[in-house]
């Protein structure tokens, strides 16, 4: 907010989304460039960490580790996910899965001396090293919580000592190492109150891993926690880690639908196309808003419409293709900043800009598709922030749309109430 960007910064955004116009944007931001990755954690909610109410020391971590605020995932699993629930999980990588899984189990243990509370299997040694390393990280306050690391290629009587001299609450390991120990008994699993398996998918399909992971699992109590993690997990594999748990919670964070709606109202208003300014005057008039956003679908229409709104004194401005690149930018950057509330845009805004105070997407013309709903109303309740789409429709084929959206992205679109209470879609 009132920062000032250069005008390559924008041209970059705005260029973005021309040329990948027929791309679907990326559910969460989360680019490959470490700038576009960092963005998927700024900002997404209005909550924090404090909000999931976890103990003080571990909270204390989050805070040395800069994290700032929970990303998606995070936000999704954490508060169930302390509450002891199966959980299954599928997220890009990157987006912060290993942290749900870290943060809820030393949330939960109380760590007794000489008991294996948590296991976590994984299927490769650096993953489980890194892993290792996260709770490390993240029990710092907590120097009662031991963790330890055992995967092959290290002398198993190292290991062995240590399980004997030193326990670890938490064992992180790889299966065959683990199920070594197990079957030797030397590591001890009835004790074992959290079981998580973190690239799922790698292990059960690997049939000899799957079989490793089935043994250790049956050693463990029947009443556990089971989550399950992975950046990919498909159609048929879910059913077999669905087998491991007792109805988990499902998250797929990279359901890109699921994401951009999540957290947004959305309505619509049946009028006739003549209807139409008087009834979004009504509407600017009547709603709260930080800024809105008003989809047209033609140049001559966004022109015109911005021209009334500017002449019954709204602070509004337009973008469309009819402008020069120059000219867009800066009406882009000035929108961006604030410096007007409203925007009336063709469907060149409607993908890949984030503009962060926008909560009201008004579809003033129907857009094309049900594709082109998502990317307009994605501009409101981006990463699953509130806001509130409202889609004026005028004929038969608007209606078809609408119902293709509702049906492609299980949602249930309602007529616009009389009132409509601020608070569902714009931050406290
Ligand atoms: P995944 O397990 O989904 O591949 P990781 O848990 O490895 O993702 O997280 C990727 C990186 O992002 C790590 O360096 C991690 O420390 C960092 N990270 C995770 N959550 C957050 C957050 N809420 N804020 C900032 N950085 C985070």
């Amino acid at each position: 907010m009132g920062e000032t960007r250069d005008n390559d910064t924008y041209e970059e955004e705005l260029l973005d989304y021309e040329e990948e116009d027929e791309k679907a944007p990326d559910s969460v931001g989360a680019k490959v460039n470490g700038e576009a990755v960092k963005k998927g954690y700024v900002g997404i909610h209005s909550s924090g960490f404090r909000d999931f109410l976890l103990k003080p020391e571990l909270l204390r971590s989050i805070v040395d580790s800069g994290f700032e605020h929970p990303s998606e995932v995070q936000h999704e699993c954490i508060p169930q996910a302390i509450l002891g629930m199966d959980v299954i999980c599928q997220a890009k990588s990157g987006m912060g899965k290993t942290a749900v899984f870290v943060l809820s189990t030393l949330q939960q243990i109380e760590p007794t001396s000489g008991q294996v509370i948590a296991l976590v299997l994984c299927h490769t040694r650096e993953l489980a090293y890194q892993i290792c390393h996260e709770f490390e990280r993240f029990s710092t306050y907590l120097p009662d919580t031991k963790v330890a690391v055992f995967y092959g290629g290290v002398n198993i009587k190292t290991h062995k000592d240590l399980l004997k001299n030193e326990c670890p609450h938490i064992v992180v390991g790889t299966p065959g190492r683990i199920l070594a120990l197990a079957r030797d008994k030397d590591l001890s699993l009835k004790n074992v109150r959290h079981f998580i398996l973190d690239e799922c998918d790698k292990m059960l399909e690997s049939l000899d891993m799957r079989r490793d992971v089935q043994e250790i699992f049956k050693m463990t109590p029947h009443d556990k926690q089971v989550m399950m993690f992975s950046a990919t997990l498909s159609k048929e594999i879910r059913p077999v880690c669905k087998k491991f748990m007792q109805d988990p919670m499902e998250i797929y964070v990279d359901d890109e639908a699921k994401l951009t709606l999540h957290g947004l109202v959305q309505h619509y208003i049946k009028l006739t196309e003549l209807e139409k300014n008087r009834k979004l005057n009504d509407l600017l008039g009547a709603l709260d808003f930080n800024q809105v956003v008003i989809f047209v679908k033609s140049v001559s229409r966004a022109a015109e419409l911005n021209k009334l709104l500017v002449e019954c004194n709204f602070p509004s401005i337009c973008i469309h293709s009819g402008m020069s690149q120059e000219e867009r930018l800066m009406r882009y950057k000035g929108f961006k900043e604030g410096h007007k509330r409203i925007l009336v845009a063709t469907d060149l805004v409607g993908r890949g800009i984030d503009i962060e105070r926008v909560d009201i997407v008004i579809n003033y013309d129907m857009p094309d598709s049900a594709d082109t709903y998502l990317h307009r109303v994605g501009r409101a309740g981006r990463f699953g922030t509130k806001g509130l789409a409202i889609t004026f429709v005028s004929s038969a084929s608007d209606s078809d749309v609408l119902n293709q959206v509702q049906e492609r992205f299980e949602v249930d679109i309602k007529e616009l109430p009389e009132q409509i209470d601020t608070s569902t879609y714009m931050p406290s």
